[in-house]
């Protein structure tokens, strides 16, 4: 249940940040024409709230890996509670194309319910769609 909570409020942080950062940017705009000196704060309170920012984002998904750890190991997922199953990704890569930028972990915790897939880690694996492409092409 936390798990869950921790992860929509890290899927929507991006959104948020942008969003508050952008207000930020209104209210410099408008303090340009009322109080210049303002503005100047505004400017330099933004440069370190984007440290804080990006402290928060990281924050979050060190918490939200922690707690899919122990889930992981139990061979639970932590979004549905349904059963993990171990898949060893080999995929079939064409020699002729670059390799991709993110490599294909060895082992992926996938699970049965839903779409969700986990590394070791806790993170939630993403497969690069580009080399999914690349390895369906060379496997023809
Ligand atoms: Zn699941």
């Amino acid at each position: 249940m936390l798990y869950r909570i921790l992860r929509a409020i890290r899927g929507g942080y991006g959104f948020a940040a942008m969003a508050l950062f952008g207000l930020l940017f209104l209210t410099a705009l408008a303090l340009v024409f009322l109080l210049p000196v303002g503005s100047v704060v505004v400017l330099l309170g933004s440069i370190l709230l984007l440290v804080l920012v990006w402290l928060g984002s990281e924050v979050l998904g060190y918490a939200e890996r922690a707690l899919a750890r122990p889930l992981l190991r139990r061979e639970t997922c932590p979004c549905c509670g349904g059963e993990l199953v171990r898949t060893a990704t080999s995929p079939v890569v064409d020699p002729a194309l670059s390799p991709p930028i993110d490599p294909t972990p060895a082992a992926v915790l996938q699970c049965t319910r839903c779409p969700e897939m986990f590394l070791e880690s806790g993170e939630v694996f993403r497969e690069d769609p580009d080399f999914r492409v690349a390895a369906r092409r060379g496997a023809r």
